[in-house]
């Protein structure tokens, strides 16, 4: 491939941040712009849930990089912009004034956006949902000690605020529609747990909970669930994330759940490549394709296209993984467990907060969801990769070491 002269980035988050470093690291020397339609520098979104909206945590400490580092690589961030289209022929990013910046090559780092409710009431005042640095300083100015907040969907963005929440002495809620908690990412043993997690510090739990909608005059003061009203000075929806693909699909792109992308992140199109949430991708390890989100896989496919784009071997593939802190819990998850075939417990769920639940499939070890347990997680991670085979009995003993239940 020709040295890339000019690279425009379409997207200022995590995974963009990531590109102009690992570009930067690499010694790339074209030109790079970043068009991103929030008004921040890229930043990391997890502590948005977390530490940030504790307020344990200054927006100075979000930031990927301080503004002097974009400046001293010579990235040009337009912020508070949107792009609106991509002309492939005429290979330009037009931007919603009309103005267009030409590229040599494009990377679409759009993320993905949070899947709106369509109900009644959903528009009233209280009602957020919670993406950006903004909607937290939003939400974080109605907390008040007893205030009633519903959270709608019970997955990890809307119980970590739950958590942050019940701390502050608000009176929370959670409403989530399927039988049990975080279902999307977690197997039913670590669901158990949450739930028995959030009840006893006091959060109030409805699973098979169907919202059908919010009643308020000028405010929300209601939640709709069944034939319930619960009771809301403020509610927060997290129920899910879309990811952010018009503009390729618009362009022509391949969009499957996500725009398609190859092992080096580059679409149908040799001069576009795409990163993060807005991505579907093959994994070697799963054999399939997946669209990941997380900060690993940002992290991850930004380091793909910048070894592209400045001619370096592709990093080596890595095994997908997560987190997500509530209270003083930390719950590490790697791998996935979709296709297990069983499941072996280490530690005690119904008790406490210290424990492992592994998955294997045909022997071998293909995730784990830990529980306060850094070091299984740890462990576990390279024995995944190896796609290892694993005694049953020495991992489920907590004497020993994950790494020496390998068989060999
Ligand atoms: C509250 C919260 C907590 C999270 N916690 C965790 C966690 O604990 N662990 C974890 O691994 N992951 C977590 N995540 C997920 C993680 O933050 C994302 O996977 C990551 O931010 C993805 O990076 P990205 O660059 O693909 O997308 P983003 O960081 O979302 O960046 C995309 C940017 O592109 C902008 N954009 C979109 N369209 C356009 C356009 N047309 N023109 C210009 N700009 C555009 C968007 O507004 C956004 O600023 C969390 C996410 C949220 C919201």
């Amino acid at each position: 491939m020709a040295a890339v002269e000019s690279l425009v980035v379409i997207g200022a988050g995590h995974a963009a941040g990531q590109l102009v470093a690992c570009l930067a690291q690499d010694g790339f020397a074209g030109a790079i712009t970043l068009v991103g339609d929030e008004p921040h520098p890229p930043y990391q979104r997890p502590p948005l849930s977390k530490k940030f909206l504790a307020g344990e945590m200054d927006a100075d400490r979000l930031y990927l990089k301080p503004a002097a580092f974009y400046d001293k690589y010579g990235a040009k961030l337009l912020l508070g912009r949107r792009v609106t289209r991509i002309d492939r022929q005429a290979r330009t990013a037009v931007l919603e004034d009309g103005s267009q910046l030409e590229y040599s090559a494009l990377v679409i780092a759009t993320g993905s956006r949070p899947r709106r409710l369509a109900l009644p009431g959903a528009e009233l005042d209280g009602v957020f949902y919670l993406r950006g640095i903004d909607d937290v300083m939003t939400i974080r100015g109605r907390f008040a000690a007893g205030k009633s907040l519903v959270v709608v969907g019970g997955g990890y963005i809307g119980l970590e605020l739950a958590a942050v929440a019940v701390r502050q002495g608000l009176r929370v809620s959670v409403l989530e529609q399927a039988p049990r908690l975080m279902a999307r990412g977690v197997g039913a043993i670590v669901s158990r747990f949450y739930e028995r997690l959030h009840r006893e510090e006091g959060v109030v739990l409805h699973t098979g909970a169907a919202v059908l909608g919010f009643e308020g005059r000028n405010a929300v003061e209601h939640v709709v669930c069944g034939n319930d009203r619960v009771v809301a000075d403020i509610v927060v929806i997290g129920a899910g994330a879309v990811p952010n693909v018009e503009l390729a699909q618009e362009a022509g792109l391949t969009v499957e759940n996500g725009i398609v992308v190859n092992e080096r992140c580059l679409t149908g199109d040799p001069a576009i490549y795409a990163i993060g949430d807005c991505t579907n991708q093959f994994h070697p390890l799963f054999d399939r394709r997946l669209r990941f989100e997380s900060v690993h896989n940002a992290l991850e496919q930004a380091r793909m296209v910048a070894a592209a784009i400045c001619g370096r071997a592709l990093p080596a593939i890595q095994v997908p993984w997560f987190w997500s802190d509530q209270y003083d819990v930390k719950l590490q998850m790697a791998g996935l467990p979709d296709k297990h075939t069983e499941s072996v417990v280490r530690g005690n769920p119904d008790h406490g907060r210290c424990f492992s639940v592994f998955y294997l499939a045909d022997g071998a070890l293909i995730a784990v969801e830990a529980v306060n347990r850094a070091a299984d997680f740890m462990m576990s991670k390279v024995l995944i990769a190896e796609r290892a085979h694993v005694d049953r009995a020495k991992l489920a003993d907590e004497r020993v070491a994950v790494k020496d239940s390998r068989l060999v």
